[in-house]
């Protein structure tokens, strides 16, 4: 079977929910179904958690942390699954992209070259970590003579909820360094695109992860997601989406007091400097603001660059607008699909009418693409001013807005002036322009004459309210540790 006909015969059927090992319909028999952007036609039919549900998983989880099987588990053996479900992956990898670009609307090609390899990546970089978890030893100053060292233990059972945007690299991105700590998992992907996260859930069993160990939960995020952010069971709450609802996880996960990390949402500008390499810096400019179609937490949404160069670096990118193959994700011409959905839609559709009602103006775009699905083109506005609702808030479009500046003062504090602090791009050939403005843009990542990207070594995380921690790197397993002091009187 090829894999379009593979991943028809699997929607073919209700997808259930994984608890404890076992593919189960929801308690009370709820269902959803999940959208086909491109269409506005139901793609699939997958059971909905409820709270019986997610008390289930939970209990299962908990059953799998405190359990033997999991627990003594050797550290080499433990990387061994995560690098065995890498390689899944990547087995997988035609099937996966198909269904992630049917259920979020990207591009299939973006999904089998970016998201569904970066997944693996993310699998086998953590593989890499497990065993090299490790405590130390202290010597202390308190009469006696001691052995003083530390244990680095996992968190206990972990819930994890992510977003529609990259909804099999979200729940990579979680899973692998919690998996890695020793942690046991909840995880309930966004009800809008649940589907490679299901499948993912059928690779982990494949690959032998031990009952209970991840349980995978879609549902509703009032109900499935505020069960698990409130759930007593839970012993740390990983994030990833809006700031609204990342404000709202932080006090569910007060009644028990758990742990938790959050990567939220942003507003980042792409600062453009008179120096560049200015036909690089406008490509940059426009895929950082049209891959994913605009919904990217870390979109460069506000174009910065300086009076003398403003209207070619406006029109280049309006060129690459106006040039962009925009079509269903399936279409492996396509550069840029629909929006995810059709509240999405009116979201996007929204700001820019909000744009131009007070006084900005259209330099590309602007409009709905085709007459069916949710395709929004990818649009530019100019003469912005810094009250307007589309300069503050996050849109999560293909929706720039562009701004001149008149020096290196005014792009820092136009910059910095964002509730939001969690992606910037900077393009200069003065490297030590380059570097003062890196160190005064109040952002967690800042990337000079690039944009995007992203290394499974480098921290990913958000200043101000664009987050709480750090994912990537040693910290993202630290996340989903605990230390231990054990004192030993000698
Ligand atoms: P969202 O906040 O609406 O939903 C995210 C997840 O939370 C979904 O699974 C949803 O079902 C769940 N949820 C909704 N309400 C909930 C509640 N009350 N309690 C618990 N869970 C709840 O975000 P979205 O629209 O799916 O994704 C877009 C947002 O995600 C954007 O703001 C974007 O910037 C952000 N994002 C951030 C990063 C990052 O790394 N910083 C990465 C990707 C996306």
């Amino acid at each position: 079977m090829s894999a379009a006909e593979t991943v028809t015969a699997w929607l073919g059927e209700t997808r259930p929910l994984l608890i404890d090992g076992d593919w189960v319909a929801a308690a009370d028999g709820a269902t959803l179904d999940t959208i086909d952007p491109a269409t506005g036609g139901r793609l699939g039919t997958f059971a909905s958690a409820g709270t019986a549900d997610l008390d289930r998983a939970v209990a299962a989880a908990r059953r799998a942390f405190e359990g033997a099987e999991w627990r003594a588990l050797a550290p080499n053996a433990r990387a061994k699954l995560l690098w065995k479900l890498a390689d899944l992956i990547e087995d997988n990898v035609e099937e996966l992209a198909r269904l992630e670009s049917l259920d979020n609307g990207k591009p299939v090609t973006h999904a089998h070259y970016y998201d569904v390899p970066a997944a693996a990546d993310a699998f086998r970089y953590y593989a890499g970590w497990v065993t090299k978890i490790e405590g130390k030893t202290t010597t202390i100053s308190m009469p006696g003579e001691y052995h003083a060292y530390t244990r680095r233990e996992p968190a206990g059972v972990a819930g994890l909820i992510v977003p529609w945007n990259f909804p099999l690299l979200m729940a990579a991105w979680k899973l692998a360094p919690a998996l890695a700590a020793g942690c046991t998992c909840v995880l309930k992907p966004s009800e809008q695109t649940p589907l490679t996260a299901l499948r993912l859930g059928e690779l982990i069993v494949e690959a032998g992860f031990p009952r209970g160990v991840v349980n995978i939960l879609p549902g509703e995020g009032s109900i499935a997601g505020a069960a698990l952010a409130a759930h007593e069971g839970i012993d740390k709450i990983a994030f990833t989406g809006s700031t609204r609802v990342g404000k709202q996880i932080l006090a569910a996960a007060g009644g028990n007091l758990k742990k938790v990390t959050l990567e939220l949402g942003g507003k980042a500008p792409t600062i453009i400097l008179d120096d560049a390499d200015l036909d690089k810096a406008i490509a940059g400019a426009a895929a950082g603001i049209f891959a994913n179609a605009g919904q990217v937490c870390v979109s460069g949404t506000r174009l910065l660059a300086p009076r003398s160069i403003f209207d070619r670096v406006v029109e280049g990118v309006a060129a690459i607008a106006g040039g962009m193959k925009v079509g269903p994700g399936t279409d492996t011409a396509t550069e840029m699909g629909p929006l995810v959905s059709q509240r999405h839609f009116d979201t996007v559709s929204n700001y820019v009418a909000s744009g131009l009602a007070e006084g900005a103006s259209l330099a590309a775009g602007g409009q709905r693409h085709g007459e069916s699905g949710y395709f929004h083109q990818p649009t530019i506005l100019v003469d912005a001013a810094d009250h307007m609702r589309i300069y503050r808030e996050e849109i999560f479009g293909p929706v720039l807005v562009a701004q001149p500046v008149d020096d290196i003062e005014e792009i820092a504090r136009k910059a910095n002036d964002t509730t939001y602090g969690l992606a910037a791009s900077i393009w200069t050939r003065d490297v030590s322009k380059a570097h003062r403005l890196a160190a005064r843009v109040q952002a967690g990542i800042v990337w000079v004459n690039c944009w995007g990207a992203s290394d499974m070594a480098m921290p990913f995380g958000g200043y101000k309210q664009s987050g709480w921690g750090r994912e990537s790197g040693f910290e993202g397993v630290e996340n989903y540790l605990q230390t231990k002091a054990v004192t030993v009187a000698l």
